[in-house]
């Protein structure tokens, strides 16, 4: 755990895809989708009596649920066996008194009198002005000079560049970025990675399994692992991948069923640094290589062709799609939904401060992104492909 002499254990539980339910409103007759606290409760304690000490949840998850159902979990013998993380919001701060503001209430959510950890939520170009313009590192000193937090850190959105800036901006305890074996150079990555841990930044790491979609289980996948010389689930191969770094600290999972919890536990029982071998790594290469032929468009995220003068994020857009076409036309609403919170208006924008990304309906077809990108990809064509999909709602199939 870097430079804090913790003993974390290799799983931590990310509180971010608690199990749901849905409620109704019999007054407006609509339903609505709520944590189903009891179940996520037992799951939380469960795992925290097979050894889980690491508990990640932020202001925004669930909508505000998830800090007050970890809070209820918590309560009692629990809070004192955990190191207990949440997360600033920072683009919600707006004026000096807010960073108090957050802190108190995030503490009576979570039923506690102090952090282990708190991290400043999700910075990237951004959102580190906003770190700077009002001084949040310093109001976390001071928060914790008051014992209301042990440890500071930041969870990471952005380019390696930007990465390496905020890094060394400060002595930070934590930082938190996403990282998996399917793509070890988006965002921070690999050299983020070794770059933090070698300053004795523990690493925390999001998004072990690409948000699920390195458990979609293909003929083809299901054909290599079947073959491989070990039997191990999609998920206990992408897990591992990370556990074998000594760089890793903690790797978060967002679990949503018990059932999850008890495989994941499996594996990290499992795990142990520098225990992969040759072969092993070639199970996952080609892991690798197969998933990568269900990417439609072979972005990978460089940036190169940002920034857009219309204001269009570009790789954000084409992600948005690559994903919907992995996981197919049953997930369109969810996909819909990501793709409406994007921006539409120069007005919208401009309102947002720069901290709102662009929708694919603001492309112009300028082209001057196009030789910009090193994959040749035709970005104004796909671009409206994006719009037509999840902002027209027509079918996968028309295009593809
Ligand atoms: S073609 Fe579209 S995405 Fe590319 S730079 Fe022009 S407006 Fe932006
Ligand atoms: S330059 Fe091409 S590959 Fe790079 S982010 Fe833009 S579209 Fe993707």
């Amino acid at each position: 755990m870097g430079n804090l002499n913790w003993e974390v254990s290799a799983l931590g539980f990310g509180c971010m895809r608690l199990p749901t339910k849905s409620i109704i409103n019999k007054e407006t007759n609509s339903s609505k989708q709520v944590i189903d606290k009891e179940y996520a409760i037992e799951m939380i304690r469960y795992g925290i009596d097979q050894g889980i000490n690491y508990i990640d949840t932020a202001w925004p998850y669930h909508d505000g649920e998830s800090e007050l159902v970890v809070g209820e979990a918590l309560k009692g013998k629990y809070r004192e066996k955990v190191k207990l993380v949440t997360k600033l919001p920072t683009w919600l701060i707006k004026g000096e008194e807010d960073f108090d503001k957050f802190l108190n209430n995030q503490l009576k959510k979570l039923q506690t009198n102090y952090l282990d950890v708190y991290l400043l939520h999700s910075l990237g170009k951004d959102l580190f002005e906003t770190v700077k313009k009002f001084d949040l590192v310093t109001k976390m000193e001071a928060a914790k000079a008051n014992g209301l937090i042990k440890h500071i850190g930041f969870s990471f959105h952005d380019s390696l560049k930007v990465f390496k800036e905020i890094i060394d901006f400060y002595n930070w305890d934590v930082a938190q970025i996403q990282y998996n074996y399917f793509d070890p150079n988006y965002q921070a990555g690999v050299k983020g990675l070794k770059y933090a841990a070698d300053k004795g930044i523990a690493m925390i790491i999001m998004e072990p399994l690409w948000g699920g979609k390195l458990t979609q289980s293909f003929s083809e996948v299901e054909d290599i692992i079947k073959k491989a010389h070990i039997k191990r689930s999609l998920a206990d191969w992408a897990f591992q991948f990370l556990w074998n770094q000594p760089e890793v600290s903690v790797v978060l999972s967002g679990m949503g069923e018990l059932w999850q919890v008890e495989e994941n536990l499996e594996s990290a029982n499992n795990s142990a640094i520098g225990s992969l071998k040759k072969e092993d790594m070639e199970i996952i290469s080609k892991l690798r290589k197969t998933y990568s032929k269900f990417i439609t468009i072979p972005c990978t995220n460089c940036e190169y062709c940002m920034p857009c003068p219309n204001s269009v994020n570009i790789p954000q857009n084409i992600r948005f799609l690559n994903d919907f076409i992995w996981f197919g036309e049953e997930q369109r609403e969810r996909f819909e939904g990501l793709y409406t919170k994007f921006l539409k208006t120069k007005e919208e924008l401009k309102e947002s401060e720069g901290k709102g990304a662009g929708n694919a309906s603001l492309c112009i077809e300028c082209g001057e992104c196009i030789e910009k990108c090193p994959q040749k990809i035709q970005i104004p064509e796909v671009l409206k492909k994006v719009d037509a999909i999840l902002g027209k709602k027509q079918k996968i199939s028309n295009f593809f």
